[in-house]
């Protein structure tokens, strides 16, 4: 393109803009049917006709710019919207029109065609294989196994290696795994909690399968124990260097790979229950251990927990709700941070699911209870299991139908809205001002969840 082919653009970008500031619609209306591509151009410090409209109060030019479809969503370099600039002028009418939810909740929620992401903790390495948790025989026959691969807990942390890279970089955790023959003695421990975790899912033609009596290929079996067994004492058992039992498993166990987190997922939740839960719920008697390790059954014959199911035998999953809570603009969203979170972080609200409530109405709640904004619609996005110590978080998107935030100072230090623009900036690193949660957690999937449906639009 000449310059003279720019300029005369750059002419005509003005020309239009200058007519929506005005509130020119003859202008505006001929200019867009000779060049439709006008709509969404900006000029000085990014602003476009819609903000420029609705900064002067041009009701009509708003409508008409709307009505052939203009982003209402972007943003000045201000990360101002044209609905941020009509309330701050006192446009009412055009500042209603323009947060109109009906319009915004659609295009949050009309998104999902999105193929989802595979959160951290949520792989399925193994096959439970939970028919054969009551096959004895079966069980005690792959406990002595040579094939068998052994975790060994030690006070709920798994051990684990660093590996250390050649280029110096920060390596990969690693799960150390143990023989039979290894942890026998410790196996036999009348404080060892063993729990059967399921068999490996690799297509059977590959390599260390073992052939059972019938000739059949056998994948290895996985069980985890924890073991109240010295820590220094039990890392000398294992033959690889840098082991160790993580100190803060909300960091230190997400440096694990996917398929191993998804291990560590179900034993540490498994193990957490034992550890908290050795007394009959219902009568305080002593309990036994069923089913490798995922039952847990009064010893009192008279018990009423041993008449019909009860969920006290089995162990137990806390449903929590995490929400990206979106404006009614559809261009920010809520985030807040608790005085634990590291300096700057900020993070989706989140909170446990209550007796008789659904899911939806869990996030009305406290969404509402921490920061005083409502919610409308809701629509369920992806979950990952978080096993400190047993929570199910259950990712959602919300449209919030109100703005004010009053922070509830018990649950939360802080909570904003943060405009999108300043999100991407944030992920790009160009804005250090505040973080994210690692990728590891739902809540940053949630967050880019929603910049890239933002970006289809
Ligand atoms: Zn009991
Ligand atoms: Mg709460």
């Amino acid at each position: 393109m000449t310059s003279l082919q720019l300029s005369a653009k750059e002419e005509m970008v003005e020309k239009f803009l200058d007519a929506a500031a005005r509130g020119d619609l003859n202008q505006v209306s001929t200019l867009l049917i000779h060049i439709p591509s006008l709509i969404n151009q900006s000029g000085y410090s990014g602003w476009t006709a819609l903000m420029l409209a609705a900064r002067n109060g041009h009701h009509h030019v708003v409508e008409k710019l709307l009505s052939l479809g203009c982003d209402k969503f972007s943003v000045n370099n201000s990360s101002q919207t044209a609905y941020d600039i009509a309330r701050f002028w006192g446009h009412r009418h055009i500042s209603n029109r323009l947060s109109r939810t009906d319009d915004a909740c659609q295009r949050v929620l009309l998104s999902s065609d999105l193929s989802p992401t595979e959160n951290y903790f949520s792989r399925e390495t193994l096959d439970r294989l939970s028919r054969k948790r009551t096959d004895k025989v079966w069980l005690e026959a792959k406990q002595s196994h040579p094939d068998t691969v052994y975790l060994l807990f030690s006070n709920l942390s798994p051990m684990v290696t660093k590996c250390e890279e050649d280029d110096g970089e920060r390596g990969e955790t690693r799960l150390c795994r143990f023989t039979f023959d290894a942890v026998q003695d410790l196996l036999q421990k009348p404080a060892t909690v063993l729990i059967f975790l399921g068999v490996e899912r690799k297509n059977p033609s590959s390599s260390s399968w073992s052939r059972s009596d019938d000739g059949s290929l056998e994948p290895p079996a996985w069980f985890a124990f924890n073991t109240d067994a010295d820590a220094a004492e039990l890392l000398k058992r294992c033959r690889e260097k840098n082991c160790f039992f993580p100190k803060t498993p909300n960091r230190d166990l997400l440096q694990l790979s996917e398929d191993e987190a998804g291990v560590v997922a179900q034993a540490r939740s498994v193990l957490a229950w034992h550890s908290r839960y050795s007394f009959c719920p219902t009568c305080g008697s002593s309990t036994r251990l069923e089913e490798g390790g995922y039952k847990r059954s009064c010893l009192d014959s008279g018990c009423r927990s041993l008449q019909g199911v009860h969920n006290t035998c089995y162990p137990r999953v806390d449903p929590v709700v995490i929400m990206l809570v979106i404006h009614p603009d559809g261009n920010q969203c809520l985030l807040g941070r608790k005085k634990i979170f590291p300096a700057g972080m900020f993070s989706c609200l989140a909170g446990f699911v209550e007796p008789g409530e659904t899911m939806e109405e869990a996030v009305r709640r406290e969404v509402e209870e921490e920061s005083g904004v409502k919610v409308g619609p809701v629509q369920y996005v992806s979950s990952q299991p978080w096993p400190m110590p047993s929570n199910l978080m259950i990712g959602c998107l919300a449209v919030a139908v109100s703005t004010d935030i009053k922070v509830d100072e018990n649950e939360i230090e802080d909570a904003r809205w943060f405009p999108r623009q300043q999100v991407i900036d944030s992920f790009r690193g160009a804005y250090p001002a505040f973080v994210f949660p690692p990728r590891q957690t739902i809540s940053h999937q949630l967050i880019r969840h929603w910049i890239r449906m933002n970006s289809n639009l």
